[in-house]
């Protein structure tokens, strides 16, 4: 696939070999080429010329729970499709939304209608179509919960929806995306109105100020859980292994789950810190902790 061809797609923003850095979270120094896709008819096409020319695509949501090793042979795709904020001018029934809705203008949102179902999404950074994806979650819930139906694009070009219901998910999973499909949009519900939550969102958001490096270079949870009795944060400070660190990637003061980019890390430092941390850990807890963060 050569520049030419992907620039010339009406909504296709193209950056060859540019810096991804900007784009995760953790800022690891990485290049690769990027498109920027601003509506599901530039997306058609983009994909279907990485099928042409055997491109493998990658999605980039925010980049808040992504670890980038390497650009071989990908194209990193990023979606940015209009967003209509005038449904946010009062409460609605359902809302329709693209998959590249930042999750903080939902929960701008939902704080000043108290939207009962939506306080689960404080403080994630996060597209929507990343954090269904991820199924991500608070200590108040899942996204999950108020899911209704997903938009998906097949890697044939065909669109389908996707009904949630009970099996759809699991603990940061997602059990019906694909390989090759892209999330790009999603109907989300809300169980009425509750000036509670409005409260209940700002009272969470400054707990999770004072508890995690909201402001650092990360990805935000390394290792999911267990379960409740055995998080990996609770070993992982236990154990010291907080004081371990390579280089500039070291283990967040904050919360030990977190591994923070001090500047200038690469992704072998990143390897290196959780390879080491994994085997302390399975050592001394006998659990092998899954990763979160994903690595690609
Ligand atoms: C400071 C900080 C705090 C965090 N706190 C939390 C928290 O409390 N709870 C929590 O669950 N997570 C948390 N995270 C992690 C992160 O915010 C979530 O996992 C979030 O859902 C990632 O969304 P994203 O848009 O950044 O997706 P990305 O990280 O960009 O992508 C995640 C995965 O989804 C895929 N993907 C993204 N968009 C699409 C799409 N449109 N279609 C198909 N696949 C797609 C990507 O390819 C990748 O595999 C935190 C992260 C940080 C940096």
């Amino acid at each position: 696939m050569t520049v030419e061809e992907l620039s010339k797609i009406p909504g296709v923003d193209f950056l060859k070999d540019t810096g991804l850095s900007r784009f995760t979270t953790i800022r690891l120094k990485v290049f690769g080429d990027l498109a920027i896709v601003s509506y599901i008819e530039a997306l058609k096409k983009t994909i279907a010329k990485c099928r042409e020319s055997e491109t493998r695509y990658h999605l980039l949501g925010w980049g808040a729970n992504q670890v980038l090793s390497s650009s071989d042979n990908t194209l990193f795709i990023k979606l940015k499709f209009d967003l209509n904020r005038d449904v946010f001018k009062s409460v609605q029934e359902k809302y329709t939304l693209p998959a590249s809705t930042p999750l903080n203008v939902l929960q701008g949102h939902a704080q000043k209608f108290g939207l009962k179902g939506w306080e689960v999404i404080t403080g994630i950074p996060a597209s929507l179509g990343g954090a269904i994806y991820m199924n991500a979650g608070t200590a108040l819930g899942e996204i999950c919960e108020i899911v209704e139906s997903v938009s998906i694009l097949q890697p044939d070009g065909e669109i389908r929806t996707e009904k949630i219901g009970p099996e759809s998910f699991s603990y940061r999973k997602n059990k019906f995306v694909k390989n090759g499909e892209i999330i790009i949009g999603a109907t989300l519900i809300h169980r009425g109105q509750d000036p509670e939550i409005g409260r209940k969102i700002k009272e969470y958001m400054s707990f999770r100020k004072r508890t995690q490096p909201l402001s650092s270079f990360n990805c935000g949870c390394v290792w999911k859980n267990y379960d409740q009795n055995h998080k990996a944060g609770l070993f992982i400070d236990k154990l010291k292994l907080n004081l371990l660190k390579f280089n500039t990637m070291e283990v967040s003061d904050k919360h030990c789950n977190f591994l923070e980019n001090k500047g200038g890390a690469s992704f072998d430092d990143f390897k290196a810190l959780i390879e080491l941390s994994q085997e302390e850990l399975l050592l001394h807890s006998g659990i092998k902790f899954e990763l979160e963060a994903k690595i690609y």
